[in-house]
């Protein structure tokens, strides 16, 4: 369970005015838009904190992308 706190991110996320393709783009699109839209959200930091968390595997979380989220998991071992 999380706190409102934990989870306050969520109400200034850019994303919630983008549909869910924008950030869970089939595979082999690209995912350019949705990670600059990322880079001007007030939430970023705390959303890749979150995806790191919870260990999303799927999509844009925080600006950086599923491989990317994966390499920062496995720098950081
Ligand atoms: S950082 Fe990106 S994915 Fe996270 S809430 Fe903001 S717009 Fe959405």
């Amino acid at each position: 369970m999380f706190t409102t706190t934990e989870l306050s991110w969520q109400e200034t996320a850019l994303c919630a005015q983008a549909g869910p393709e924008f950030f869970f783009p089939a595979p082999g699109s690209s995912t350019r838009e949705a990670k600059q839209l990322c880079g001007a959200c007030e939430g970023r930091v705390a959303c890749l904190e979150y995806a790191l968390t919870n260990d999303e595997r799927f999509g844009v979380w925080g600006g950086l992308s599923e491989q990317e989220r994966l390499r920062l998991r496995r720098g950081s071992r």
